[in-house]
């Protein structure tokens, strides 16, 4: 396995789990289970037991394998040099193991088929890919300056595809040159990688690298920091060299010139998508958005940037739900803390996140006092107040 001879410097100290704060969990899967196991150092610890063959890759070590959401929080609190820099590394190269053994766990097999037959995970023909941009005057890209690349959430499930529309939308606006690929867009096969399928990872970067410089496009910007992520970090290694924007980057470069706006009157807070902050350090980007709003009174939640507690949907949980949802998700965790500073609506910036912290407002029964609200849609009802 990748990285296995740095796997015994994990001494179990236990850091990774917590905040600086000692107060609460910054693990998602140990949040939810409670059994050392599912911590950052108990992964490993329990990696270490399997290639020493002390133990089989029982159900149970898949289930704790990949119930890791990669959000890196664990990485911001090891101080181990080569386990810091490698710890979500060592789980994906585990998961790869296990992927090259053909035995997965059905949820994520289920997930890897629909992205290998239909270029997407939604069980959609490809043909419905571009309709979430009917009836808005979005061209399909034709030499404009961007790639707009909306991706599988942003295309096919219903608030994914809320946010896309918002952001195509404040682009039409702002007259930004822009088209997408519609029908001819497929996955960017980060979750896909972040499952261990290194295979189909790559052959779907490879595919679209090469649709990319077909049609000779050279910017592109990415609804979700997921795509993000892949466009920026994993296509260069393998020949794609783009430029590449997550929508609020692009957002926040037209927002005071190009975006007039009236008033957004609420107390809002802003939870940082894994993809985007802790694995690509963007940060201030949304946050000078939100602050440029009239009217919004901005506040942070105690765990903001790279100590932000994740959603629970990233490492493909997202589609194979091995953390589960409950009282002790990581998305519900995140909404009572959201609660407790008061926030009124929690901006995110990811198509992801802004599912699983509606699902967890619903399930915490805070409908009537909470809004999940993507940035880009924040801004449109704030031009609306100026019309
Ligand atoms: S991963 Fe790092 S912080 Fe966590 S138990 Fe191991 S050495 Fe300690
Ligand atoms: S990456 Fe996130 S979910 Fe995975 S072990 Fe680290 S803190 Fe836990």
């Amino acid at each position: 396995m990748k990285h296995e001879e740095l796997l015994h410097r994990c001494f179990r100290c236990g850091w990774c789990k917590l905040p600086v704060n000692f107060m609460d969990i910054n693990c998602p899967s140990y949040l939810k289970y409670r059994f050392e196991t599912y911590s950052p150092g108990g992964r490993l610890w329990l990696l270490r037991a399997w290639l020493t063959g002390d133990l089989d890759a029982s159900d149970r070590f898949k289930e704790v394998l990949f119930s890791c959401a990669t959000c890196k929080n664990c990485v911001e609190a090891c101080g181990i040099p080569g386990i810091k820099d490698h710890l979500v590394d060592m789980i994906i190269a585990a998961r790869e193991e296990i992927v090259n053994t053909g035995k997965l766990p059905p949820s994520i097999r289920n997930y890897l088929t629909e992205i290998y037959n239909r270029g997407n995970p939604f069980k959609k023909p490809q043909s419905e890919r571009g309709d979430w941009a009917k009836g808005l005057d979005v061209p399909v890209y034709n030499g404009q300056e961007y790639l707009f690349y909306a991706g599988d959430v942003g295309s096919f499930d219903e608030s994914g595809i809320k946010m896309t529309r918002a952001v195509a939308s404040l682009f039409l606006n702002a007259g930004i040159s822009f088209g997408i690929l519609g029908e001819n867009e497929t996955s960017d096969g980060n979750d896909v990688n972040a499952l261990g399928e290194k295979a189909l990872s790559e052959h779907l970067a490879v595919n679209n690298i090469d649709q990319f410089t077909k049609r000779g496009i050279a910017r592109i910007i990415t609804l979700s920091p997921h795509a993000f992520n892949a466009m920026k970090n994993a296509y260069p290694l393998l020949g794609g060299k783009f430029e590449v924007y997550h929508y609020t980057q692009m957002l926040n470069k037209i927002i005071k010139d190009k975006l007039p706006l009236g008033s957004f009157k609420a107390r809002v807070t802003y939870h940082d998508p894994c993809y985007l902050g802790r694995w690509n350090g963007v940060y201030l980007e949304p946050r000078n958005i939100l602050q440029s709003v009239p009217g919004l009174d901005y506040m942070e939640m105690g765990r903001n940037m790279n100590s932000a507690l994740c959603c629970g949907g990233g490492g493909g949980n997202y589609f194979s739900d091995m953390l589960g949802s409950g009282q002790d998700s990581s998305a519900r965790r995140r909404v009572r803390e959201a609660e407790e500073y008061g926030a009124e609506v929690v901006a995110v910036a990811c198509p992801i996140c802004k599912k699983m912290l509606e699902d967890a407002v619903k399930d915490e029964g805070l409908e009537n006092q909470m809004r999940v609200m993507d940035v880009a849609q924040i801004v449109i009802e704030a031009k609306r107040k100026q019309a």
